[in-house]
């Protein structure tokens, strides 16, 4: 599977670091963030090092898949009751950080809409 020597989060799919795992498949990776912004908030990653979203459904249509189903499951997991947000960050000016492609999963509190 690609990797990026550089990259935070390829070093938690290669297991050169550990974060709090909550689930996983052959393709993803699902770990509790670092700076929780509701009480579940879970990072769901492609284990293929790509950096956004829309590059991963470009090169693997099956992955982005993947990575939905997981999220789903962690929700259940979470007794989320089918009410959480799921959310790609594209780009510094929407807030990206970690240019490694992964969906948030927030639940268990109320949401706004627009998210401001
Ligand atoms: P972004 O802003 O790129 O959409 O989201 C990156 C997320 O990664 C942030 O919510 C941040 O809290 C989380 N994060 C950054 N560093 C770490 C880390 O070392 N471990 C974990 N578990 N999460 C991290
Ligand atoms: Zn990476």
């Amino acid at each position: 599977m690609d990797t990026s020597d550089d990259c935070l989060f390829c070093r938690f799919t290669t297991g050169d670091l550990a974060p709090d795992v909550v689930a996983e498949s052959e393709l993803s990776l699902a770990f509790r963030d670092i700076n929780p912004q509701a009480p579940t908030h879970v990072l769901v990653i492609p284990r293929r090092h790509v950096p956004n979203a829309v590059a991963l459904a470009r090169a693997d249509a099956g992955e982005i898949a993947d990575l939905f189903d997981l999220a789903g499951k962690v929700a259940d997991a979470e007794g989320l009751g089918g009410h959480y947000r799921t959310v790609f960050n594209t780009g510094s000016g929407a807030q990206q950080t970690v240019f490694h492609a992964h969906l948030h999963v927030l639940g268990g509190r109320e949401f706004t809409w627009p998210p401001g």
